[in-house]
């Protein structure tokens, strides 16, 4: 390819609106432009990223024996029906009427879809195992879309879902998909661990996510210094089988109202009360499907929403707005309670109900209970918090740490969860019929391109590892007005297309230092200079990942590329 006849719109500055650097590179090395909030056009340089990135998932989804589909991107209410998820999704998915007012999504993910094609073609045991992919548009309506591509409106998923005969086959091809996984983020030159997570909308028995580790990442991993445990922190279990300390249950009421003015946040109460933040509990209010709930959690913990979702079982989960609040006429925001509070239902950490003597709001403007136990009030207890780095793991009870990380992708042992519901039956051996068992397995294509580039870069750009690099050389002509040059570029770009090699060749009249620095940039692992040593049939090789310069005879170079 030449540049001259290729479209890469680099740019020197970085966009203001964009901090994560693979996305500063991705950006000016142009590959992506916004086009609105959370949604982007892809370049040519990021299509031929993504082809790269296809082919290596291709290839592992074949020797899966997944065999590769196309779904529609609209999906039916009817068919969301069918497995409850059109209310259960709520407000991340996008949602449109045709011109008979019939409703459809815009698919956020594609498991009713995978079902009603396994409903059609999977009649019998000798049908099984039988898996499917796609490698599709996914649009999701993010609350916050932020760094680039990192979390988009829009994004490309290789989603891919198995159909079973029993729960050991589920099992056994779950283990075959995970270890494709692995093997697809490997030959990608990705660094990754792969983590037990929550299922959230999806459902099913068990899910693990595959994490690149990183910085800049928006999720907390949990792993234990000691065994093999690791978790996305928000499914770290906390406290469970903790025993409820008879001690809490006092029969003698011991607390006694505080004033406490404008005292509303547990920094402030920590000041006022000159305690430290464990000594209270935080009750936080939230809006679940409508309704009013609160949670309590130890001042110095933090209400984990997911588990929370589980416990209430709704589909919508969110804070509380001070307006919802007001109108209860129950409370008062910064001074909410348990003791006395009737006609909203009260959920407690386990941690909760092994507190003693301690301080909560009294549901009075200005006023807190001190000495308060559990036996001052009702609550329902459950797991309800996140975990916190150095907590002991929840395996082998050494301690854990903590650390970021991106999610590249997502792997769920889906069990039942909707071959039950859509009623999907298969023809035994033994002539009966069985309820399939399923598994989902899912790739984000452009965060995972955002995480080789993370992994893969310097203070002057990307540095593409070289097996899907989308053009292996840059081939830059120094001054394209020097016939002698022109004839070695031209040589060597035919011969290199000979070798079946990408290159680009950058015959633009632009001034050598910005060709220079674009090739930086764009992160081509080589860079073949072919200047002033043309007239002695010299050229310099550069390789990008080490910088190394060598001076060499044109076949050296094609051979050192080549290699
Ligand atoms: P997250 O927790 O980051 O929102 P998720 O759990 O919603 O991810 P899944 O539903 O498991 O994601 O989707 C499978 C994969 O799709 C993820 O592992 C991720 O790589 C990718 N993905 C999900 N949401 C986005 C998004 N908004 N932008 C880009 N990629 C995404
Ligand atoms: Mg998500």
């Amino acid at each position: 390819m030449k540049r001259s006849n290729y479209f890469i719109p680099t740019l020197k500055e970085k966009p203001s609106d964009i901090e994560q650097q693979s996305q500063v590179y991705m950006f000016r090395a142009g590959m992506l432009k916004k086009q609105a909030n959370g949604l982007f056009v892809y370049l040519p340089l990021m299509q031929r990223a993504m082809e790269k990135v296809n082919a290596v998932i291709k290839k592992h989804m074949a020797e899966a024996k997944s065999f590769e589909c196309k779904f529609p991107i609209l999906v039916s209410k009817e068919l969301l029906d069918s497995s409850g998820r059109w209310n259960a999704f709520g407000k991340e998915m996008f949602r449109l009427k045709d011109r008979s007012e019939n409703e459809f999504a815009i698919s956020p993910t594609n498991e009713e879809t995978a079902c009603f094609v396994a409903q059609t073609y999977v009649k019998s045991y000798k049908d099984l195992p039988f898996s499917i992919y796609q490698i599709q548009s996914k649009h999701r309506d993010e609350i916050s879309p932020r760094n680039g591509v990192m979390r988009a409106r829009e994004f490309t998923m290789k989603d891919a879902y198995s159909f079973h005969a029993s729960e050991e086959c589920l099992t056994e091809y779950y283990g075959k998909m995970r270890q494709a996984y692995l093997n697809i983020f490997s030959d990608l030159g990705l660094k990754v661990v792969a983590v037990s997570a929550d299922t959230g909308a999806m459902g099913g028995s068990g899910s693990e996510e595959i994490m690149a580790i990183s910085d800049s990442g928006e999720t907390d991993i949990c792993v234990c210094s000691s065994c093999d445990y690791a978790s996305n922190s928000e499914a770290v279990p906390c406290g469970i089988g903790k025993k409820i300390s008879k001690k809490a249950f006092k029969t003698v009421i011991s607390y006694k109202k505080v004033e406490t003015p404008r005292v509303k946040t547990i920094e402030e109460l920590v000041v006022f009360f000159n305690k430290s933040a464990s000594d209270f509990c935080k009750a936080v209010c939230f809006n679940a499907d409508g309704k009013l709930v609160i949670a309590l959690v130890r001042g110095d913990r933090e209400v984990n929403d997911i588990k929370l979702k589980k416990v209430l079982g709704c589909n919508e989960l969110e804070i509380a707005s001070p307006e919802m609040v007001a109108k209860s006429k129950k409370t008062v925001v910064g001074f909410v309670g348990p003791v006395g509070l009737k006609g909203i239902k009260i959920y407690a950490d386990f941690e909760v109900g092994a507190m003693q003597d301690f301080i909560v709001g009294a549901n009075e403007k200005d006023y807190h209970f001190d000495g308060v136990n559990p036996s001052d009030f009702k609550a329902e207890y459950a797991d309800l918090r996140f975990a916190v780095e150095g907590e002991p793991c929840p395996k082998c009870g050494i301690k854990t740490n903590f650390s970021k990380a991106t999610e590249l992708g997502h792997i769920f042992m889906l069990g039942r969860r909707y071959t039950d519901k859509l009623g999907m039956q298969f023809a035994t051996k033994e002539g009966g019929l069985k309820t399939l068992t399923m598994g989902c397995y899912g790739i984000g294509v452009e965060r995972t391109i955002a995480s080789i580039i993370e992994q893969h870069m310097d203070d002057k750009g990307m540095v593409w590892p070289q097996q899907i690099a989308p053009f292996l050389v840059d081939l830059i002509t120094v001054d394209v007005n020097n016939e002698e040059q022109i004839a070695l570029s031209k040589t060597l770009y035919n011969e290199l297309n000979n070798q079946n090699v990408n290159v680009l060749w950058d015959d633009t009249d632009a001034r050598p230092g910005s060709k220079f620095a674009d090739a930086e940039l764009i992160g081509f692992p080589y860079r073949l200079v072919v200047g002033r040593g043309a007239g002695e049939n010299k050229v310099e090789l550069v390789i990008r990942k080490t910088g190394e310069k060598l001076e060499l005879s044109p076949e050296e170079a094609i051979k050192i590329i080549i290699k």
